[in-house]
């Protein structure tokens, strides 16, 4: 069999065992260059491929190639740049990248960089990669290393406070390190929004498209809320194409994948589905106490192992909840001026943010009536006034927070509303949890009958 051939037959097998996103992201462009006494030569694109293959893949490759050829294979080397046996899109003239020196030097002159939106804290460097996150950090440098040209859109997705946001600014702002000069725009899918409709109301709908269409890097967070916006999805679809075809990056992050997001018009889905899509997981014990440790340095904080085991052990599903807890502890501490003990901090976290036992939508529902004093039929009814429409928001954003439920669900809980209406819940309050105390210490005290009561 020539290795053309073989190396078909191998894509052909691996295609079944990998996910198509994994697929298609890390076999494109490579091919076998020989296979002689038990040696193959794999060559792939660059350099980045081959660390991801050596890591991931090398025994699955290894073992479809022997099975395959039918030999036994002993060694694979991976080499890098040499044209591939199976090329089907680098045979394609590749269009010139917006980052190559012409076209940064033409771009010159206007830049959004002053008004970026980009927090210099998130970087790649400040980023801990660990299972759960690992394939969505490789992608996000591999498109920081070459901006619209090695998957586009990026789409990210995952849970609350797990570094969505953490990656997209990465990006951003590891480009911009590269590339002084380039065009970088981070937005919430909330501002797109807003931009966009404010942009029509004040008929300046030529800045807003300038605006948005002329970045080398646009990356829209949490664009898992543009459900249900038909206007901004018509102009954010008109937006992507804009910059898709003239090859610069989009970077997407979501709270699920693009097939999840409710409401969505199906071209719009199918563009965000283009290129790669990556998840991020919750991070595993190692990595919690891998970032509590990089927490504390960065700090320049001293902190016993033992407690750093313990609230790797506690704090389990967000990054943003290790870290808050980090944080009242080192805030305490220096209050004090007295170093946490172990006992001390087992005593602290529990007062300070309730262990997780195990609560349901019934329990959650329950103990917002009996908070408000209201009859748990009248939550669940028909009636919106004010008395019952906030206590229920309240339960919906705790059903979601507390539960990870899906809107959809959490709708079916409060009596069969739509997942719009859930949403919507959800963002208001947790919006209003950022400046009302009163609101913040109901949830609290909530949430506190909820565990202890
Ligand atoms: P998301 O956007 O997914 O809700 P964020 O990106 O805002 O989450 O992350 C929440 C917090 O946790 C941020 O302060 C972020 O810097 C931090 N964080 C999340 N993941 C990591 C990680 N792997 N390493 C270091 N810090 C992280
Ligand atoms: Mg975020």
């Amino acid at each position: 069999m020539l290795p053309e051939q073989l190396w078909q037959a191998v894509l052909g097998q691996l295609e079944l065992s990998i996910s198509k996103p994994n697929f298609t992201t890390w076999f494109k462009n490579t091919g076998l260059l020989s296979l002689e006494a038990g040696k193959a030569v794999v060559s792939v694109p660059n350099t980045f491929t081959r660390a991801w293959f050596e890591k991931k893949y090398h025994r699955i490759l290894m073992e479809t190639l022997q099975q395959i050829a039918a030999q036994p294979v002993r060694e694979i080397f991976y080499r890098v740049g040499a044209r591939p046996t199976i090329a089907p899109a680098a045979a394609a003239p590749s269009r010139e990248s917006p980052f190559s020196s012409s076209a940064l030097s033409s771009a010159g002159s206007v830049r959004v960089t002053a008004g970026s939106g980009l927090n210099p804290r998130y970087t790649f460097a400040s980023f801990i990669v660990g299972k759960g996150n690992e394939l969505a950090h490789a992608a996000a440098r591999a498109v920081a290393a070459r901006p619209g040209e090695a998957y586009n859109p990026l789409f990210l997705y995952g849970g609350v406070g797990l570094g969505k946001t953490h990656l997209l600014q990465g990006i951003g702002n590891e480009v911009l390190s590269q590339h002084p000069a380039a065009r970088i725009l981070y937005v919430t899918c909330e501002t797109f929004t807003n931009d966009f409709i404010h942009a029509v109301r004040g008929g300046q709908a030529k800045k807003f498209k300038d605006t948005y269409r002329g970045v080398d890097v646009l990356l829209v967070d949490d664009i898992q809320f543009i459900a249900g916006k038909e206007g901004s999805q018509e102009e954010f679809f008109h937006t992507f194409n804009a910059l898709h075809q003239s090859n610069k990056q989009i970077v997407l992050s979501s709270d699920r994948p693009p097939k999840a997001i409710p409401a969505l018009e199906p071209r719009l889905g199918s563009r965000f589905e283009m290129g790669m899509i990556a998840d991020i997981g919750a991070p595993d014990f190692e990595t919690r106490v891998a970032i509590l440790e990089t927490k504390c340095q960065e700090r320049d904080y001293q902190i016993d192992k033992q407690i750093v085991g313990y609230i790797a052990t506690v704090v389990q599903h967000n990054v943003r909840e290790l870290e808050g807890a980090l944080n009242k502890l080192i805030a305490f501490h220096q209050l004090k001026n007295i170093p946490p003990t172990l006992d001390f901090v087992k005593k602290f976290l529990a007062s300070s943010q309730p262990t997780r036992k195990a609560t349901t939508p019934k329990q959650i529902i329950q103990t917002v009536a009996l908070y408000f004093d209201l009859p748990v039929e009248d939550l669940l009814g028909v009636s919106r006034e004010k008395r019952l429409a906030f206590p229920r928001q309240i339960i919906m954003y705790l059903l979601r927070e507390e539960l990870k439920s899906s809107y959809p669900a959490i709708g079916h809980e409060l009596g069969g509303r739509d997942h719009t209406t859930a949403m919507h819940a959800y963002t208001k309050i947790g919006r209003e949890l950022e400046t009302d105390s009163k609101l913040k210490q109901d949830v609290d005290l909530i949430r506190q009958r909820m565990y202890n009561g």
